[in-house]
């Protein structure tokens, strides 16, 4: 495969092995001292040492931070400031799925900003995030969050496990290395929630209210892409492919429906990433896994005012029927092929529980931009019909 470069929304490097262009480009670019931010389990992989030493063949000097696991939280930034700072590093290279993404975009607020992450929250009141932030270089090892094309960092609070949004334009990486080579060795049930995220992303936006065309067809390319690769990277993940031909494109078709999803989630999401955004709070779910086992409950909630776009996604996936109720099964029978579970069930929740899972669903903007709309009573019927699962 060669490697393709493209600069939409940011420089993309796509392809085998543009990885090893990382060392070049940091050097062009005037940088010698990155902070490598990448995530725990990485750190015990080979990649982060191959990363440092692509940097190395061209001068740079690597210090590594790998303080992140799980959901991302504020303590997990903090300490990636201090090793900025204590390396006087001049530049971050983020490696790995969203939440080391995320972690390097906040841990850049941070460096140029006094005070705390969250003064710098995405709303009315806060500070504004107006001063030069260090240069982010992203190499996603995920297909999922596509979080190396987007301008926003998701970061829990600590105590309450509450996601809050950084927002700004400034955030968005400046080389971007879509290497799908790194993603080779993702296992199946990471392949599966990653890529079923990525699907979220781009059916939400493609139904969410508002009028963005360019995000529209974005959204429908990235969802034929995804539907023509996420069950082949699963089987292979699950084979334990190699980098046999076969498996590199169908991990590179994924990594592109990703970086397209993120894009096309500018227009806005929906009521299923609320539900799941609750989910990773009161469960600490993983986020794509959330996605994934709320996303046909969702839209069947959708269905009476969306049959026609569902219908034409049907189509666009060639499905028999060419309708909305085909889309629907097709999404079934794709989280069971890819074994996600079709439901809640054996997370035993009590009624607490729920409680506290409508309260936090309704409090999420994301579903105030789904096409029908949902009230804190539909958001529990969503996830009672999930439990029952
Ligand atoms: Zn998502």
């Amino acid at each position: 495969m060669s490697i393709s470069e493209y600069s939409f929304p940011t420089r993309i490097l796509f392809g085998a092995g543009s990885r090893q262009r990382l060392g070049a480009i940091v050097k062009e670019q005037g940088f010698s001292r990155p902070l490598l931010v990448t995530d725990s389990g990485l750190a015990a992989l080979p990649i982060p040492a191959e990363i440092a030493a692509i940097l190395a063949s061209e001068k740079a000097q690597t210090k590594v931070f790998s303080g992140i696991a799980g959901n991302p939280v504020e303590s997990q930034v903090v300490q990636g400031v201090a090793d900025y700072r204590a390396h006087e590093a001049d530049c971050i290279v983020a490696l790995g799925g969203g939440a080391p993404l995320d972690v390097a975009k906040a841990i850049a607020v941070l460096v140029n900003h006094p005070g705390g992450l969250f003064e710098y929250e995405d709303r009315a009141d806060a500070k504004p995030i107006d001063a030069v932030l260090p240069v982010i270089f992203a190499i996603p090892t995920t297909a999922g969050t596509g979080s190396e094309v987007g301008r926003s960092a998701v970061i829990s609070e600590d105590d309450t496990h509450i996601k809050r949004i950084v927002f700004s334009p400034r955030l968005m990486p400046r080389v971007v290395f879509a290497d799908p080579e790194l993603l080779l060795g993702l296992p199946p049930s990471m392949t599966a929630a990653t890529g079923m995220d990525a699907l979220t992303h781009l059916i939400e936006s493609r139904l969410a209210r508002g009028h963005q065309p360019l995000c529209d067809g974005i959204a429908m390319e990235g969802l034929r892409l995804a539907a023509g690769s996420l069950r082949l990277c699963y089987d292979f993940a699950k084979a334990g492919a190699g980098a046999t031909p076969e498996h590199v494109s169908a991990r590179g078709m994924m990594l592109n429906a990703s970086m397209m999803g993120a894009v096309a989630f500018q227009k806005g999401l929906g009521v299923t990433h609320s539900l799941a955004h609750s989910l990773s709070t009161v469960l600490d779910l993983h986020h794509g896994l959330a996605n994934a086992i709320m996303l046909p409950y969702a839209m069947r909630f959708n269905l009476e005012t969306c049959a026609r776009e569902l219908g034409l996604m049907s189509q666009v996936l060639g499905l028999n029927g060419g309708n909305a109720k085909a889309f629907l099964a097709w999404l079934e029978d794709l989280r069971a092929a890819i074994e996600i579970p079709a439901g809640l069930k054996s997370y035993s929740i009590n009624s607490q529980q729920l409680d506290r899972l409508v309260q936090f669903a309704f409090a999420d903007g994301c579903h105030q931009l789904n096409p029908r709309p949902c009230t804190a009573d539909d958001m529990r019927s969503l996830f009672e019909q999930a439990l029952e699962t």
